[in-house]
């Protein structure tokens, strides 16, 4: 296929690498353009859901994932005034998937994974030290210039998709909106060495604590422990960043224990932002650079990986002459859709619950497991199977 025909992907996060190893595979040649030297190490997602599993091992790389991760059947939700409020088991919605657990892992385990299956490929090829730093379309084709050690260059392929993050230069480049908003706090993620199941009994790998003051949430990953925390806006980035200050939020999680290994401190801004379209003509943007969200349920890079195989698929199926160009507006349609009515309606929704006293949420909590039928409608959404079938009602 000439080179034109190529898909163009600007960025080799989970959500880049999981469209090209979906389109290479499907016999669509993909250049992927990485701004950074190397794929990056740095600590973010850690949660897999269920159906993303599923979509993984479609392309080959849940198993080598599984076996480097921590398989998590069930989560609870604390509060500090009352305790365990509820804990829910994924071992229940095992008829609708092939992994009833969420998988502790990070997100660099699996573009580490992705990127050493396809490499060799014929139809894959990464660039590293490529950013993609300008965008125009023709009619049978889109350019984009790629920075490469200071000097410009052109490059030309059928479509592109813009996977380059929340900062996403393609999405700036075709001028698309990025709406919604910055919360004033921050989430400051610390991690440690500390077994925290020698110390708080019944505790499971995945764990949201509410309080009013200072909800956090506790999450397993193999050799590791992160504790993440809110902090408002009062005290500075340098402060928060500093280890007396990240003991000081750690001393609130068990009572008498106040002074953690810590391998990592990090602060990120905290934002809920759609883009007004996910295409615009040859162009498309899924992941961060589509949408994002607070981590609370894990959903970010999760609906990215979503996004990223409806828009393969819909992609490999155009470019193999199976569809009309028409077919991509589905992609749009669906997954913008479902972006708003699930990741940013429940991410926020999760965010206020964790910050109550837990007394209604818990009292929600209790009346969802009283149910089964609620119980099942809940594990689906927060598996996000239930969004994936949104997406597929809306036709
Ligand atoms: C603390 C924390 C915890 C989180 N936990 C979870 C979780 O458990 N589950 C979950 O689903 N989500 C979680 N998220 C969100 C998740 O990390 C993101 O949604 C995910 O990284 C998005 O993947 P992506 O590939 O779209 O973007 P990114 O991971 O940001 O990757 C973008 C890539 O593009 C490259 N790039 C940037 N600009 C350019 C350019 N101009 N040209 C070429 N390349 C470029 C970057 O170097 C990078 O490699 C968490 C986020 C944080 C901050």
């Amino acid at each position: 296929m000439a080179l034109q025909q190529r898909v163009l992907i600007a960025g080799a996060g989970p959500v880049g690498l999981v469209a090209a190893a979906h389109l290479a595979r499907s016999g669509v040649p993909v250049t992927v353009f990485e701004a950074g030297p190397s794929l990056s190490e740095e600590s973010r997602a850690s949660t897999f859901h269920p159906p993303t599993l599923d979509m993984l091992h479609e392309l080959g790389v849940a198993k080598a994932m599984i076996a480097q991760g921590l398989k998590a059947p069930t989560f609870q939700y604390r509060s500090k005034k009352h305790g365990l409020l509820a804990q829910f088991d994924f071992t229940s919605i095992a008829d609708v998937t092939h992994h009833p657990y969420r998988l502790q892992c990070e997100q660099s385990t699996l573009t580490r994974i992705l990127y050493d299956q396809m490499r060799g490929h014929p139809n894959f090829e990464l660039q590293f030290n490529s950013a993609v730093v300008g965008v125009s379309q023709h009619v049978s084709s889109v350019e984009i210039t790629i920075d490469r050690n200071g000097r410009g260059e052109q490059r030309w392929g059928r479509y592109l998709i813009g996977a380059d993050g929340a900062s996403s230069k393609v999405r700036r480049a075709l001028g698309i909106e990025f709406e919604g908003f910055t919360w004033p706090d921050r989430l400051l993620v610390v991690s440690t060495p500390f077994n925290f199941h020698s110390v708080i009994p019944g505790l499971t790998a995945v764990n949201y604590v509410a309080d009013p003051e200072r909800w956090y949430f506790l999450l397993q990953i193999p050799g590791l422990w992160r504790v993440m925390f809110l902090v408002n806006e009062n005290t500075s980035d340098e402060r928060v960043q500093t280890r007396e200050f990240a003991q000081s939020l750690m001393a609130a999680v068990v009572p008498g224990i106040s002074d953690y290994a810590i391998d990592h401190i990090t602060l990120y801004k905290v934002h809920q932002r759609v883009a007004k379209t996910f295409r615009q003509g040859r162009a498309f943007l899924i992941g961060d650079a589509a949408h994002i969200n607070n981590p609370l349920g894990g959903m970010g890079m999760n609906g990215g990986i979503h996004d990223a195989v409806n828009l393969a698929e819909r992609l490999s199926a155009v470019c193999c002459c199976e569809t009309t160009d028409a077919e991509l507006d589905r992609f749009d349609k669906q997954r913008r859709l479902v972006t708003m009515e699930y990741i940013q309606k429940y991410t926020i929704q999760n965010k206020r619950n964790l910050e109550s006293s837990g007394d209604e949420f818990g009292r929600e909590l209790q009346a969802i497991k009283e149910n089964p039928a609620r119980t099942r409608e809940y594990l689906l959404r927060v598996s996000m199977i239930a969004s994936l079938r949104r997406a597929q009602e809306l036709g």
